[in-house]
């Protein structure tokens, strides 16, 4: 009688002479791989792009190392520090485990939500990124394989900050002469940050009601005329309002502007309701996008069930990680809601996103912020341009296909931080 180990060793024997010779070339591959590196350190470098962006480098004992980046806001490196523990002496390959075991043992104090969220989508992205480099393929193959090799990037040009139309069609031709082929504007220019900081405002009526006067709408207005005259019909032309607004000014704005073919209006109310974004989405005319402010699936679950936007957008730093956005964007897909990917990242986050983007079917476009920052594409060592005529073009190099520029990293370090010091 064969024993099981036997049984199963001649089952796979014969199932990959089934699958021919590849199959056959891949398993000794993969066996002679897994639980071979262990993680020694996990280290960051936060560097200075329009604020300061947290680099996560994972140190293994083959000497091997991974690169990702985590979200941008406070707190993210106490969190990366307090989890570095959680993964010494673990399999690297094992990325989804160890992104549930990081949330897992930080259950009592928010797990994947704010900064931890924040803090494992780096870690987790520098695990894909050694993933790729131990078994010699692209991060997008591990997620699945690519839908695409070119991903459009929409350009966030922020706002003027001035009523004058003038402004925002020379904001819309530096878009054009980067080469984008897609663009977005913060209509609210005047908001409330604003006015906490100090500056008064001229057009709004008070600080919290989330009202939008017929002034401003009227403003809002001819400035889009203009810069849809300037970008031409069809050239994809967004618009966010960064949550700010009540629903009914939100909605009574989106039908003075439903004849100027906006390609979405991102976030028009509050994102904690999706009940009432899913009403918007039913009556608003414009395609609605939101995402960048939930975290997890569970986050995004009453969202995509009652179907509360037309294009979902998780920021993969913020929501999770790169396999987690995959998830939130092909569970969208049964809805037949399209996804976009919020980005606020150096060229590390940004490479990194472009990899889950390839690998996502209903994927539309990926952010691109900070781009007008002469060093911001240096902070890489990469051939120029990094977006080409609208595009970023991802490569078959293994994991994320990136090395960092030490020199420009070094330079523009964060006050306080050193290059992967601890
Ligand atoms: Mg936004």
């Amino acid at each position: 009688m064969p024993n099981r180990r036997s049984f199963l060793k001649s089952a796979l024997g014969a199932a990959f002479l089934a699958e021919g010779p590849q199959a056959l070339r891949a398993y000794p591959q993969a066996q002679s791989h897994l639980g071979k590196v262990k993680i020694t350190a996990v280290k960051t470098a936060s560097v200075m792009i329009k604020y300061p962006a947290h680099l996560v480098k994972i140190e293994t004992d083959s000497g091997v190392y991974g690169i990702g980046e985590a979200y941008n806001r406070h707190g993210i490196l106490d969190h990366i520090r307090g989890l570095e523990d959680l993964l010494l002496g673990e399999d690297p390959l094992q990325v989804d485990y160890l992104a549930v075991k990081m949330a897992e043992a930080q259950l009592g104090h928010g797990s994947w939500t704010g900064s931890l969220a924040g803090a494992i989508g780096g870690i987790e992205t520098a695990l894909w990124d050694l993933a790729g480099k131990i078994l010699g393929v692209p991060v997008y193959m591990l997620l699945g394989g690519r839908f695409r090799d070119k991903i459009m990037i929409y350009h966030d040009t922020g706002s003027p900050k001035t009523p004058d139309p003038a402004a925002w069609v020379a904001e819309a031709e530096k878009s054009l002469d980067y080469g984008f082929v897609a663009t977005k504007f913060d209509m609210d220019w005047e908001g409330r940050g604003m006015t906490m900081a100090g500056q008064p405002y001229r057009y709004r009526q008070e600080l919290w009601n989330r009202a939008i006067t017929t002034v401003e709408m009227e403003q809002w207005r001819n400035i889009l005329v203009a810069v849809r005259k300037r970008l031409g019909e069809h050239y994809p032309l967004g618009i966010d309002l960064h949550f700010n607004y009540n629903y009914a000014d939100a909605l009574k704005f989106s039908y003075m502007v439903e004849d100027l073919n906006l390609w979405f209006i991102e976030d028009p109310i509050p994102p904690q309701n999706a009940d009432a974004m899913a009403r918007f989405t039913q009556e608003c005319k414009v395609p609605t996008c939101t995402g960048e402010n939930l975290y997890t699936r569970h986050s995004f679950r009453p969202f995509i069930e009652k179907q509360a936007a037309d294009i979902i957008q998780p920021d993969p730093q913020k929501s999770g990680g790169l396999l987690e956005t995959k998830r939130i964007a092909d569970w969208a897909d049964q809805y037949y809601i399209t996804f976009a990917c919020h980005n606020m990242c150096t060229p590390v986050g940004t490479v990194a996103n472009a990899h889950v983007c390839a690998s996502i079917r209903s994927f539309v476009a990926l952010e691109s912020d900070s781009v007008e920052l002469e060093h911001w594409d240096d902070l890489i060592l990469r051939e120029k341009p990094f977006y080409r005529d609208g595009y970023y073009v991802l490569d078959d190099k293994p994991g994320l296909g990136i090395e960092l520029n030490e020199e420009v990293c070094r330079r523009h370090l964060a006050e306080g931080s050193t290059y992967f010091g601890s």
